[in-house]
């Protein structure tokens, strides 16, 4: 099955963008996903194409139009019928690993990218926009946005990724992040890979590769971590409840 993604943008010309080249571009040859490139602009109901108005209330930009944004999304809804559709907003739910593992499992995405001030706030409820965000911080636009989100979508896809495991190791999969990785040279600039690596002692690799994982996660994302610990003390327990029930 393709994976189909339309976007939603007054800069179609941002589209496929890096999304063209290397991993993303090759799937994309290969048939393992599809891009729908829908200019908002051609759904502006007057003779200027106005696609933004200023904000009711007064303050300062432009906000985009619900009419026309409505108009937009019914359109890829034609091309796309069952895909989410997810509109790129700074307060939007922060974007995780498990979030893109769910929409690469599905049919594909609608992605409403915002320009101004954003989106008249009508358009989530009416037509059942999922709002998400890259982060803590303030783009100029939602191409980007969608562009990240995508990306990390397609690697996702079956047959997109060279080795078989290389998705699931990866930082956040296992809700911690990465081990370090090293290559040749061994010795570079008076540093060298750690010892075990090169011991060819795949159990004690692993078991390094564990506690520097657990390890980089503590220091460096306490919240992270925190949430592991919180899971792992739940799921013993709920093997505890399990041990207990009558067999
Ligand atoms: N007025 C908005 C606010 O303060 O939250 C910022 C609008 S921003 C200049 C224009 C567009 O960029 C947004 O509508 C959204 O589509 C996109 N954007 C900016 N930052 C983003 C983020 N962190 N995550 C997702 N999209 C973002």
């Amino acid at each position: 099955m393709t994976f189909a993604a339309t976007m939603l943008t007054l800069y179609p010309e941002m589209f496929p963008g890096p999304l063209g080249v290397s991993l993303a571009g090759r799937a994309r040859d290969d048939g393992k996903w599809s891009l729908e490139v829908v200019q908002i602009r051609d759904f502006a109901i007057d003779k200027h194409r106005t696609v933004d108005d200023t904000p009711a209330g007064g303050g300062a930009g432009m906000v985009l139009r619900a009419d026309v944004l409505g108009a937009s999304i019914d359109h890829a809804r034609t091309h796309n019928p069952v895909s989410p559709i997810i509109a790129m907003t700074p307060r939007g739910k922060p974007l995780t690993q498990a979030r893109v593992r769910e929409l690469a499992s599905g049919p594909g995405v609608i992605i409403l990218c915002g320009r101004f001030e954003g989106f008249d706030e009508r358009i989530f409820a009416a037509r059942g926009v999922e709002e998400v965000s890259i982060g803590d911080i303030v783009l100029s636009g939602g191409e980007p946005a969608a562009i990240m989100l995508l990306d990390a979508c397609i690697r996702l896809l079956p047959g997109v990724m060279g080795a078989a495991s290389s998705g699931t190791e990866e930082s956040f999969e296992q809700g911690l992040l990465e081990y370090p990785h090293y290559t040749r040279p061994v010795e570079w600039e008076g540093r060298t890979i750690p010892e075990v690596l090169r011991s060819g002692d795949h159990a004690k690799i692993a078991g390094w590769r564990k506690a520097q994982s657990e390890i980089d996660t503590r220091l460096r994302r306490p919240d992270l971590w925190e949430r592991h610990q919180g899971a792992r003390v739940q799921s013993a327990s709920g093997a505890r409840h399990e041990q207990k029930e009558p067999g």
